[in-house]
């Protein structure tokens, strides 16, 4: 791939917070051209609505004294009216206006106006001055949670606080607890600069990409591929700015440190002592996360593997093996399943370079360009990495090599075995903490490409996974989209992830990639399976299959919900949870309403 590129280079760690480190800058070069190469959109279209768009039930006159308001709290310099022409980007250089991959028109999901609050006092005083004047808030913290919404506020005209910007402090790595304290801003890249330019032997734990928020990511229960790999599970501790303006500390936070010192204990116990409430602050809209502690992990060797399997029809065998080295803890990570066709989009490539005609790549079209790779015609991969001194190493790959040996054709190897530029190298950094942005190349896939996350949680069981696998495939078919899954096993659920790209220059593809969700989130609830996470526009969809006892899960968490935050002002309809303010006056999305959008009807109250 071509690096003199005539794009200018994505801003480095140095220069930006939430910038790249100076060792991928190459790297980041090579990605921004190849994804802006395909791109055949214009960086921006005038807008037709109203700008800015102003936030629900606020005249144009009340919003410009309220905003003059918070300009007066913040300072000019950090409020900024969403009133300019609304630019995509790309991951490093992402918009905080709008959903960058948006799924309904660009301008649906945007704000009213950005605010950059530089201190827990500021953050404080925007809430209050939202519940004055009744306008919704929407906190991000670095706004790449690409997928799912990105900065985008649910509520359009929302005002969002960008958290990151200005506090992103690290404000404590304790090298004996394995432990460390982050604001909002601190992204993967940069907590892992700062452990190697202080030579820490500690290992963080980083998702597919690295440029996201470490609290963000927990808070939104993300994923990594270490053994730390769980982001909620290993925080430890949270600081929380409630939606009256309060501030309270969680765990052992609680308790007050000797001489007003932060408890001692903070980052090393989670529950301490009552309810565990850190849970109600995650997936929510309770409250602004400010601090909160990680575990990380002391480094260790490591060797990562892949497995290949022949056939199609291996993939229920597969996951019969998996699930009993994984209740034994014998593998050493959550390991991924992914079909070849991840092979070919993870070159970076083009699908048109595999496959020239229209509608999803045939199977056959798959077989043949896997033939030429050096993974060869295979169907599914399982990628591991195990940990531990070398001897121990060694006798896991031993064990894993003989359970796996009983699917006719299964073949392991290891990085040795495989090209410089095959994915498992870059698997390998991932699996031992080291942040990279390489997975990003399978956006290359079709031009213009955004992509929409589809992940249902499954039993670890061979019946199981085909009744997923069966509905989803069928589904697929029917709105001809490629099937591109990925599955992340434990040993008694997997993530069965399903990864829909589409060219966000096309309203058809657009408009049957929602219809593809929607009919994927009601087919498989029906079976009882259901989602971990989702983008903003399915998330009532989603929340509203959790529906045991009369929808017993909402109601209780509207009830806390309206206790917390009796004005509605913060991130109304996050998670599908909307203040009783919103409730019932149709911002739900229950139905074809993204689809509806894509026609030019509002989404919102008619
Ligand atoms: P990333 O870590 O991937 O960059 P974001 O900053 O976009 O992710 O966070 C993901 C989502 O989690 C946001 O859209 C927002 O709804 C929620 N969120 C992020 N940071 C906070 C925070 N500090 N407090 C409360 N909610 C947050």
């Amino acid at each position: 791939m071509a690096t003199n590129s005539s794009f200018p280079p994505p801003p480095s760690l140095s220069a930006k917070y939430s910038g790249l480190p100076e060792r991928l800058a190459e790297a980041g070069i090579e990605s921004k051209t190849r994804l802006l190469s395909n791109r055949t959109l214009p960086a921006s279209v005038p807008r037709q609505s109203d700008v800015p768009r102003v936030p629900p039930d606020t005249t144009r006159a009340e919003f410009n004294q309220a905003i003059g308001e918070l300009q007066q709290i913040l300072g000019v310099d950090n409020v900024a009216i969403n009133d300019k022409p609304l630019v995509d980007g790309w991951y490093m250089e992402h918009p905080n206006t709008h959903d960058a991959f948006h799924i309904a028109p660009q301008e649906e999901l945007v704000s009213s106006a950005v605010v950059y609050p530089g201190s827990v006092e500021e953050v404080q005083s925007i809430v209050r001055w939202a519940n004055k004047h009744g306008i919704p808030v929407y906190p991000i913290s670095m706004g790449r949670n690409i997928g799912y919404g990105g900065t985008a506020p649910r509520v359009p005209g929302s005002v969002v606080i960008d958290l990151g910007r200005r506090m992103n402090r690290i404000l404590n790595i304790d090298a004996e607890n394995a432990s460390c304290l982050v604001e909002p801003g601190v992204s993967y890249f940069a907590l892992y600069e700062e452990i190697q330019r202080r030579k820490l032997p500690l290992w963080i734990d980083t998702p597919d990409v690295g440029g996201g928020s470490v609290l963000g990511n927990a808070i939104d229960r993300g994923v990594g591929y270490t053994p730390y790999g769980d982001h909620f599970a290993n925080h430890c501790g949270m600081e929380i700015v409630l939606p009256s303006g309060e501030l309270l500390r969680t765990g052992m936070g609680a308790l007050p440190g000797k001489d007003g010192a932060d408890n001692p204990t903070w980052q090393s116990f989670q529950p301490a002592y009552g309810p565990y409430s850190d849970g109600i602050f995650s997936q929510s809209n309770f409250g602004i996360v400010v601090r909160m502690g990680m575990w990380l992990m002391p480094e260790t060797n490591h060797q990562s593997y892949l497995i290949t399997f022949p056939r199609d029809e291996d993939f229920p065998d597969i996951i019969e093996v998996i699930r009993p080295l994984a209740q034994r803890r014998l593998l050493g990570n959550i390991p991924q399943l992914r079909h070849v066709v991840q092979e070919l989009a993870i070159t970076g490539r083009p699908k048109s370079d595999f496959y020239k005609g229209s509608g999803p790549i045939p199977r056959d079209a798959i077989r043949q360009s896997a033939a030429s790779l050096a993974i060869g015609d295979v169907s599914w991969i399982f990628y591991g990495t195990q940990y531990g001194d070398a001897a121990s190493i060694s006798t896991q790959l031993e064990l894993i090599r003989d359970a796996f040996s009983k699917i006719h054709g299964a073949k392991m190897r290891l990085p040795k075995d495989l090209p410089a530029d095959h994915c498992i190298h870059n698997r390998a950094n991932i699996c031992s903490g080291v942040p990279v942005l390489r997975d990003l190349d399978w956006l290359n896939w079709v031009p213009n490409a955004a992509h929409l996350f589809f992940s249902p949680i499954v039993p670890t069981r061979a019946r199981d996974a085909r009744a997923v696998h069966d509905i989803v495939a069928r589904l697929h078919a029917k709105y001809g989209l490629d099937l591109l899954p990925t599955l992340c096993v434990a040993g008694r659920e997997m993530h069965y992830i399903v990864n829909i790209v589409y060219d966000r220059s096309s309203v058809d593809e657009k408009r049957r990639s929602a219809a593809l969700m929607r009919e994927m989130i009601a087919e498989t609830a029906a079976e009882g399976y259901g989602e971990y996470r989702t983008h903003i526009l399915f998330q009532d969809m989603v929340a509203g299959t959790y529906n045991w006892g009369n929808n017993a899960l909402m109601r209780f968490n509207e009830t806390i919900k309206d206790a917390l935050d009796p004005n509605g002002i913060l991130a109304p309809g996050r998670n599908g949870i909307w203040p009783r303010r919103f409730r019932g006056k149709g911002w739900e999305i229950k139905g074809t309403e993204v689809e509806d959008a894509l026609d030019g009807k509002r989404i919102g109250p008619k």
